[in-house]
């Protein structure tokens, strides 16, 4: 007898669970452009495009990250490109 096991649905989000403002601040940069990884050593790189940042700022006001205020979440950006070079450091 096979034991039916039940199959969970699908994930309905694709995108990630992002678990500190940090992290989806820099999934939001990443998203809208404003920085790149460096394809050899994974280092988040500064792409010095104000539009893009201006456009994950934007979007960081519209959709704030749960549980924080969109000053927050913008201010999050603002210290995640602070901690980021315009050159990836192993290149
Ligand atoms: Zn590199």
């Amino acid at each position: 007898m096979k034991s039916n096991a039940q199959r969970r649905p699908p994930l309905q989000a694709r995108r990630p669970a992002y678990r500190s403002l940090e992290g989806w601040a820099l999934g939001m940069l990443i998203e809208h452009h404003a920085i790149r990884e460096c394809e050899h050593h994974g280092h988040a790189v500064d792409r010095s495009d104000p539009d893009a940042r201006n456009r994950a700022r934007e979007a960081a006001w519209n959709q704030p990250f749960p549980g924080a205020s969109p000053e927050e979440c913008q201010a999050a950006i603002d210290e995640v490109l602070r901690g980021i070079g315009d050159s990836c450091p192993d290149c």
